[in-house]
């Protein structure tokens, strides 16, 4: 529901739906994404990366794609190549379509001008290096251009595609699809998400490395574009922050963010099965006013409807799925407790049947939902947390799961008490954990720097430099 309020400027208007889809398409912020395997390994690699960041350039390697049998890539300048010992196999001087392909464990590549090569390798090592001789020329990837240099890495018979990148220009890639583009007013919320971003950058350093880079370019970790679609604002945002981090106990924190907390953040661990952080605690999200710093967010307050056929549609498949979502790891199993109550001996849990009640159960300090009952014939099912807005997943289809896990449901019903349909009046978007997006703009706003709504979002996190420590 759109607000009318005279504050909302007309970025409120275009922007902030690009900035729904943006993180709708992102599950709202970097929260969907963690590799626990090979932990250790992974920290010795991070701390070592910061080592030879402390003293030299800040390179990351951000994976553009994964599991492509052929990839290619329009070169708009001349470009050396070298293979995976470093050694030059030549330069391209035209421009034009390099093309890449995978078979048989060899890359097969060719470029403008030239005949096809073939290369082997071992699966997984850089097949193809390729560096701009200018770096003001691009190399171009479906349809986004990157600064900066291109591994192409074999992993059997499929390609991922790396962009070894500095990290603040990484940055300029990243903020205005994660936050929008509100132009000069909103620069103190900017130069905050800049900062947000900065800190899980930095945290999740070598998190990929099994894959070849330290994060992906899309919601698996945060989405980036490259150099087009950047904004002036966000540039200037992430170089007034240059280099700074949020820190607790030493560490980066985990700065998770949202575009609209609805009023009152989520603890951390009351969405996800996650020990509690003090930075991530549960708190209101107002002014001295006592206005809420979100309440202009078209995704305030929203609704959704089913039919009864529809919504038991949507539970066939979106029940089974949460059964496979749980039993996949032991914490999750631990976490979400009893899943399903059969209601005769032997009913399968993953044919729901019809269904006659849906009820909120249980809710967390801040107000959402955290057991949701659902009633079929095929017995009681009990969905936890944020995993409610995967299972009632609306049947509008403008958006692929629920807003929000803060909601009430209201139950229609005919004359014999039969369930009709559902309704469901839901407020914010997102998770709710850290950082509001939309408050954050609106305490630009109203003056506040981004230390102030830093610390607003992040409670006791320090503000540092990265690669001193
Ligand atoms: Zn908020």
């Amino acid at each position: 529901m759109r607000s009318t309020r005279t504050w909302i400027l007309t970025w409120i208007v275009g922007g902030l739906l690009l900035l729904e889809l943006a993180a709708l398409l992102s599950g709202c912020a970097p929260h969907r994404r963690r590799v626990a395997v090979h932990s250790d390994m992974r920290d010795r690699a991070r701390l070592e990366r910061l080592g030879e960041w402390a003293s030299g350039p800040k390179l990351l390697r951000v994976g553009l794609c994964d599991g492509q049998a052929a990839v290619q890539l329009e070169l708009s300048g001349p470009v050396r190549l070298l293979d995976a010992s470093g050694a030059s196999l030549g330069t391209v001087s035209v421009p034009g379509t390099l093309t890449c392909a995978a078979s048989a464990g060899e890359l097969h590549w060719s470029v403008p001008g030239g005949a096809a090569t073939t290369i082997g390798g071992e699966s997984g090592a850089v097949a193809l290096h390729l560096v701009p001789l200018d770096p003001r020329h691009v190399l171009s990837y479906a349809g986004n251009s990157y600064e900066g240099e291109v591994l192409v890495l074999l992993r059997g018979d499929s390609l991922t595609l790396v962009n070894v990148i500095d990290l603040e220009t990484y940055l300029r890639g990243v903020v205005p699809w994660e936050i929008g583009r509100p132009g000069e007013s909103g620069l103190a919320a900017l130069e905050a998400q800049a900062v947000a971003a900065r800190t899980y950058t930095v945290a999740h350093l070598a998190e990929r490395q099994e894959h070849g880079c330290d994060v992906w370019a899309d919601t698996r970790d945060q989405v980036y574009k490259g150099r087009d679609g950047g904004d002036p604002w966000c540039d200037q945002a992430i170089a007034n922050t240059k280099g700074l981090v949020l820190r607790y106990g030493g560490a980066e924190i985990e700065a998770y963010y949202s575009s609209t907390c609805g009023g009152v953040t989520s603890n951390v661990h009351e969405v996800w099965q996650r020990a509690a952080r003090p930075y991530l605690r549960s708190h209101d999200d107002r002014g001295r006013d006592g206005r809420v710093h979100c309440a202009g967010s078209s995704q305030f307050s929203w609704q959704e409807h089913w039919a009864r056929a529809e919504l038991e549609t949507v539970l066939q498949k979106s029940l089974p799925a949460y059964l496979d979502w749980v039993a996949a790891s032991p914490s999750r199993q631990k976490w979400a407790g009893r899943v399903f109550e059969p209601a005769i001996r032997g009913a399968d849990p993953r044919t729901p049947g019809a269904l006659r009640d849906v009820r909120v159960k249980r809710r967390t300090t801040s107000g959402r939902v955290d057991v949701l009952e659902l009633v079929t014939t095929a017995g009681m099912y009990r969905i936890r947390g944020d995993r409610t807005r995967w299972v009632l997943a609306p049947a509008s289809g403008r958006f692929s799961i629920l807003r929000s896990a803060w909601f009430d449901v209201a139950s229609e019903r005919d004359r014999q008490g039969g369930l009709v349909g559902l309704r469901v009046d839901g407020r914010g978007f997102g998770h709710g954990v850290g950082l509001c997006q939309v408050g954050a703009l609106r305490m630009a706003e109203l003056g506040y720097g981004y230390r102030a709504i830093l610390e607003h979002y992040y409670p006791d996190a320090r503000l540092e430099t990265a690669w001193l420590r």
